[in-house]
């Protein structure tokens, strides 16, 4: 995962600049922050008061939110637009996209055709945006942070080395990106090999589980439909996989159970699962390099490393050759709707030490817009970074095996 999270503090307009120089990604990112917050406050509703209240529509509003509305309003002032009249008219205009908006704001041009709001639920683009700005009213209480927070815990707990803590970490985090849908006999064989247990006597892995899937009661045995690439469920009518970048379609997967079933929620899906989609690509393949290496014998050797120093990183490919010579390349991969909110918010880890570092883009996004818009964003703030797609990092990788070879 390690996305680097960065705060930013609200900027309000000032009456000497009214809607002049407002930055609106900073917009943006706090109408996200805000929406984040009130969907927050529903469910926390739902829980305990019963009926729950539609996004916005009752209660205190989050500061995001009303620090993003009257940022909208300077800049309506400044284009000589009178809107938004209230928060009724931004969060309609949250369901469409961005350049169908009253005003206009200074966006990317792929970023403009974004909305913030799909139905009641936040964006993929709009939950990228807070999970990216790390905006600590939110960040928190998301989902996806608590899971993160779990599985290292539950990574600490059943190791007694670093190296066991990490590989313990690795497991675990593939758990997510390999099996979102989980038969209750396989979280059984998973507790059986990490047994350790919260002081309540609950095992790590069960608490974890419990965070990041949805139970679902079907004992014996249960056919449920699940993309043929990805592993995700796929709800009829849908036949190919709607997970950007995935080539799979529907196939029925029939597993044994005890009681039933367990399924990744939302956010677990979009952050952990989804994203680690490109990351498990290039082991895979970084994988396939190692063994065609080794198998013809060839001089340098590559291993790869998941996720190392505890996801500092997502990867790294260690090149040995001569007598115990060895170079390191460490990646980044990303898979992020918004390549200027992207550029925006990474900041690679200084450590360890390497001889490259890359930031891999999936495959799919890596169009020459949007490797503008991010080397754009990058350019002058982040240094010593490699901005590369998936199939040329491992093209790369394997020519530079094979020059080192010529050396050894
Ligand atoms: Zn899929």
């Amino acid at each position: 995962m390690s996305s680097t999270l960065r705060d930013i503090a609200p900027i309000g307009p000032t009456a000497a600049h009214p809607g002049l120089g407002l930055d609106d990604y900073q917009t943006v990112e706090l109408l996200a922050a805000g929406l984040a917050r009130m969907h927050l406050n529903r469910q926390h509703a739902r829980k305990s008061l019963g009926p729950e209240d539609r996004i916005g529509t009752s209660g205190a509003l989050p500061r995001a939110w009303r620090t993003a509305v009257t940022r909208l309003w300077w800049t309506g002032l400044a284009q000589l637009v009178d809107w938004p009249g209230d928060d009724l008219d931004v969060f309609a205009a949250c369901r469409r996209p961005l350049d169908a908006w009253p005003i206009r704001l200074d966006l990317t041009e792929d970023d403009r055709g974004q909305v913030l709001l799909e139905g009641d639920d936040l964006s993929e683009f709009a939950e990228q945006s807070v999970a990216l700005a790390g905006r600590q009213d939110v960040e928190a209480e998301l989902v996806e942070n608590r899971v993160f927070g779990l599985l290292m815990a539950a990574a600490q707990a059943n190791g007694r080395t670093p190296e066991e803590i990490q590989a313990a970490y690795v497991a675990l985090r593939l758990l997510l990106v390999h099996q979102p849908v989980l038969s209750d006999l396989d979280i059984i064989k998973r507790v059986r090999a990490m047994p350790a247990a919260t002081p309540k006597g609950e095992p790590y892995v069960k608490d974890l589980v419990r965070a990041a899937y949805r139970f679902q009661p079907a004992p014996g045995t249960v056919t449920v439909r699940v993309c043929d690439s990805c592993g995700n469920p796929l709800t009829a009518p849908l036949v190919r996989c709607p997970v950007a970048g995935c080539p799979g379609q529907a196939r029925a997967l029939t597993m044994p159970t005890l009681e039933g079933y367990w399924v990744q929620n939302r956010a677990t899906r979009r952050f952990h699962h989804d994203a680690g989609l490109v990351e498990d690509r290039l082991f895979q393949r970084s994988d396939a390099l190692a063994a065609q290496l080794a198998e013809d014998d060839f001089p340098v050797r590559v291993t790869l490393e998941r996720y190392p120093l505890m996801d500092t990183w997502d990867g790294s490919l260690r090149f040995t050759y001569g007598d115990g010579i060895s170079e390191c390349w460490l990646f980044d991969a990303k898979d992020t709707v918004s390549a200027t909110l992207l550029g925006r918010c990474f900041s690679p880890p200084p450590e360890p030490e390497a001889a490259r570092r890359f930031l891999v883009l999936a495959q799919h996004r890596a169009t020459p817009a949007y490797r503008g818009d991010l080397e754009r964003e990058l350019h002058g703030r982040v240094r010593g970074i490699t901005v590369i797609d998936e199939t040329t990092f491992l093209r790369q990788a394997a020519q530079h095996a094979r020059r080192l070879g010529g050396r050894a």
